[in-house]
């Protein structure tokens, strides 16, 4: 069901928002014990705003176009007088004083917040493992991680415990949970969407997005969450397209670029190689051009992003001092004790390892030789890119090298952990929009993701190419048995 199916239920009466809300709380009590995608749970507040909205829907006034539809928040998205952790103990008691624009303008849409969403301790990892508050699991398999860090947003989306919900990208923190739960995950170009309430990672790379069931939902979601916010100065002024409006275009002409150096990596599972190379197959039938691509430093980004994300970590995490707000160690004489306990005991390992490293990529004498020198690959990679789209629209690679991998397979062994990110880290260092979306299944039956990457705020063309292929792939239909029964 799509979201257009939805509003059609709700305006005809034949459900009611708060039937709808009702539902999903129910399906999350039974299921979440188990897969651990919700941190907090809204209930009460979503009822009645269901409630009110159902109100409205029966006084036949014009609603906007989220009305009623149940969404979920990950949970480094600050929302007003609800706990927000970023699945840190440091935040564990956190409870924020103001909406974060995004969560705002969803709201404004009609949207009902049910909960929060489990996620990587302050977004960093890419298993849901890091969180403080124990992991998700994956519902296609529960001896699987969901990916990260964004892993609560997708298998709540997957699992049907709400209809779609925001994440954060930051090295492919919605791209890959999106392709290892089997769901439609989207990053927008770099200043498309306000960070204003969103709890800071790495601010050059940082951005908010959708998951959903399929390409027009996350185009709806999209829709509502962008534009430029007085309150972020990195967002962009310029115009927000209607992103629903080619959708159903064909895609006869458009030019797609294989990123060949995306399909010669040893740690590309074949099943994964096979299924992607078929969907540019599909493509192809579709009146699309496919063609080779190469992006010769596209391999750097990994030790790229592993100076740069690490390095703006340990600036932006200076702030929980256990003075402000957060937990604190409140046992210790002096300030400097205080300070430094309420981080030992309140930050996870994973955080701790990327203060670590970012603080001594930042330290005097090796700035120039990490830090800068990152800066400086980092352009290289964007000029990667600059040259592949005067040749192509839109480029085409996997989204992960592998599908869903086991729980505590990688949590020991973070250069591992590290590469699941290859193939999505590119586009955050450059800035530009990528989406992943389902197009198949490996041997065990867990899904693959296709990643569609775009230049600079050309959402609309990726969107229309995504739907284009999901209409044709119609990879739900042969949706494997799962050991989880939803
Ligand atoms: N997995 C990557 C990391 O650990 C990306 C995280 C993200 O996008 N927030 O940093």
């Amino acid at each position: 069901m799509t979201f257009a199916d939805l509003r059609q239920k709700l305006k005809s009466g034949e459900v009611s928002s708060k039937e709808l809300v009702q539902e999903k709380i129910n399906r999350i009590k039974e299921l979440d014990p188990i897969l651990n995608s919700f941190l907090t749970l809204n209930s009460d507040r979503a009822l009645s705003n269901a409630e009110y909205i159902d109100k409205q829907i029966a006084s036949g006034d014009s609603l906007p176009t989220l009305s009623g539809i149940p969404l979920a928040i990950k949970d480094n998205l600050c929302t007003k007088g609800i706990k927000t952790t970023c699945a840190s103990k440091i935040l564990g008691d956190f409870v924020p004083p103001y909406e974060s624009t995004v969560t705002k303008k969803l709201l404004k849409a009609g949207a009902i917040m049910i909960g929060k969403t489990n996620m990587d301790e302050f977004a960093m990892g890419s298993s849901t493992e890091t969180s403080a508050f124990g992991p998700t699991l994956n519902p296609w398999n529960i001896s699987k991680v969901p990916g990260g860090s964004s892993g609560g947003s997708a298998a709540s989306v997957a699992a049907e415990l709400c209809f779609g919900s925001l994440g954060s990208d930051t090295g492919g923190s919605i791209r890959q949970p999106a392709s290892f739960c089997g769901v439609v995950g989207m990053k927008p170009t770099y200043g498309r969407v306000s960070r204003w309430g969103l709890i800071a990672f790495a601010s050059s790379l940082d951005q908010v997005g959708p998951f959903a069931n399929n390409v027009s939902d996350a185009a709806e979601i999209l829709q509502v969450i962008s534009g430029k916010d007085d309150f972020d100065s990195t967002t962009v002024d310029i115009p927000v397209p209607n992103y629903l409006e080619n959708l159903s275009k064909s895609i006869k002409g458009m030019k797609i670029g294989l990123i060949d150096t995306c399909f010669q990596h040893e740690g590309l599972d074949s099943d994964v190689k096979d299924s992607v190379l078929g969907s540019a197959s599909l493509l192809e039938t579709l009146g699309a051009e496919i063609m080779n691509v190469s992006c010769p430093r596209f391999n750097d980004g990994i030790a790229t992003y592993y100076v740069i994300a690490p390095s703006e970590a340990s600036a932006n995490l200076a702030r929980y001092d256990g003075v402000k707000y957060g937990f604190r160690a409140d046992d210790e004489q002096t300030l400097i004790e205080m300070t430094s306990k309420s981080r030992a005991l309140g930050f996870g390992s994973e955080v701790k390892r990327r203060i670590l490293i970012g603080t001594y990529a930042l330290s005097a004498g090796y700035v120039d030789a990490y830090y800068k020198k990152a800066q400086q690959v980092r352009t290289l990679i964007r000029r990667d890119f600059d040259e592949a789209f005067k040749k192509v629209d839109v480029l085409l690679a996997p989204t992960a090298p592998t599908t869903a991998f086991g729980s505590g397979e990688n949590i020991d062994n973070p250069m591992a952990m590290y590469l699941s990110d290859l193939l999505t880290i590119p586009a955050n260092l450059a800035g530009l929009p990528a989406i992943s979306l389902p197009c198949g299944f490996d041997k065990s039956g867990l899904p693959i993701g296709l990643q569609l990457i775009g230049n600079v705020f050309e959402e609309a063309k990726l969107l229309q190419v995504a739907n284009q292929f999901e209409q044709a792939a119609e990879v739900y239909k042969n949706r494997p048995k799962t050991d989880f029964t939803l």
